[in-house]
């Protein structure tokens, strides 16, 4: 399963950088995650300040 990010992303952009896939962009809104290119490392939830990356 791939990681993915709730609706309490603010956006700030600190998962994309942490991200060894490149698998996170901007979406409408939040920060989405690729599902195609997701590896589940965590590397995104260690990274964002307010906990929306989760397991899917
Ligand atoms: Fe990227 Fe890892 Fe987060 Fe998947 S779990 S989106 S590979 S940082
Ligand atoms: Fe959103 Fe968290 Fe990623 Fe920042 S680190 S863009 S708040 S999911």
């Amino acid at each position: 399963m791939a990681y993915v990010i709730k609706d309490t992303c603010i956006s700030c952009g600190a998962c994309a950088a942490e991200c060894p896939m490149g698998a996170i962009s901007e979406g409408d809104g939040q920060y989405v995650i690729d599902a195609g290119k997701c590896i589940d490392c965590g590397a995104c939830a260690g990274a964002c300040p307010v906990g929306a990356p989760c397991e899917g």
